[in-house]
């Protein structure tokens, strides 16, 4: 993985992110302002899953919290 030789081609882009894509590496690419993880698609794939699972997994802790004493942190 060369960045000065990778070709970019974007796939997406939002505002917590923009997710691009090089054919000769393989290799996708997700920018987050400074930082840009790079990820075989499978790696991608794997990751999706996990933020999946977090997500699903987050109003449970959310509403705990809620329901706790005040000024509790
Ligand atoms: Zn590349």
């Amino acid at each position: 993985m060369n960045d000065a030789s990778c070709r970019h081609v974007t796939l997406a882009r939002g505002s917590a992110a923009a997710i691009s894509f090089c054919p000769e590496c393989n290799a996708l690419a997700i920018h987050m302002g400074a930082v840009t993880l790079r990820l075989p698609p499978a790696g991608a794939e794997a990751l999706w899953a996990t933020l999946g699972e977090a997500l699903h997994a987050l109003p449970v802790h959310v509403d705990a919290r809620a329901r706790g004493p005040v000024g509790h942190a």
